[in-house]
């Protein structure tokens, strides 16, 4: 079988058989890849923690049939190990692994920006000089926009005049002005408007000066607007108090 070598986020892992697991992971050359873990379940494994949900390991994979085996792993980083200390961060953080792994579609199809996105996501996430909910929506509205789904939190999506402008709504992309505004639109404070412009892009002085109001409602629109862009909901949002 021929060997590759790459590194990945570990995103998700299930059982498979008595001992083995089927690990999915975001890797940085290959996309999405699930791939065998040979008796990683054995209290003798000698893969340890490595191949946990949240890992940046370094890897060698045997490409298979079906599904590749891993058959090295070297941990680059432990989240798992920060996140689990911190249950803010890590339901926070698993929003940002599920996220991912349903915008990342194609299997092998190569995802760089979505990998360095989720390295730096979770990055900030275990370093906590932000605050979790904070990290989760910055890095939801970028995954979004790489995606192919950046929102306009300044021009009117309809008419492109700049705004600030009132009216937001998530199935049209952002926000609106005053003429072209559709039914149903949320009317946010126009402080949250600029709140939503600085978490896109990882303006962190004005999101640490923001009011928690405003905070508040800023995480309620980036769950409107992943949920829009999202076929279905994400089962780990639950367990994120918003
Ligand atoms: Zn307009």
């Amino acid at each position: 079988m021929p060997l590759y070598r790459d590194e990945a986020v570990v995103l998700r892992t299930h059982k498979l058989g008595e001992a083995d697991r089927i690990i999915t992971l975001l890797t940085r050359q290959h996309g999405r890849v699930r791939a065998v873990a040979k008796g990683v379940r054995r209290t003798t494994s000698r893969w340890g923690s490595r191949l946990e949900p949240f890992t940046h390991v370094d890897l060698q994979l045997a490409e298979g049939r079906s599904l590749d085996v891993i058959t090295q792993a070297e941990t680059l980083e432990p989240f798992n190990a920060r996140l689990g200390l911190d249950y803010d961060r890590y339901t926070a953080g698993t929003v940002m692994l599920e996220t991912a792994e349903r915008l990342v579609t194609e299997e092998k199809e190569p995802a760089v920006q979505q990998f360095l996105l989720l390295v730096g996501g979770l990055r900030a996430m275990a370093g906590g000089e932000h605050p979790a909910k904070q990290v989760l929506d910055s890095y939801l509205l970028r995954s979004l926009s790489v995606a192919g789904y950046a929102p306009s939190f300044d021009h009117c999506v309809q008419c492109g005049i700049e705004g600030p402008h009132r009216f937001f709504n998530p199935s049209a992309g952002g926000v609106l002005c005053a003429s072209d505004r559709l039914p149903g639109s949320a009317t946010p404070a126009s402080e949250t408007v600029v709140l939503l412009g600085a978490l896109l892009v990882g303006d962190w002085p004005v999101v640490h000066a923001a009011d928690p109001r405003h905070l508040r409602e800023a995480s309620n629109l980036v769950t409107a607007y992943l949920s829009w862009h999202l076929e279905r909901g994400l089962r780990s949002m639950a367990y994120v108090e918003r």
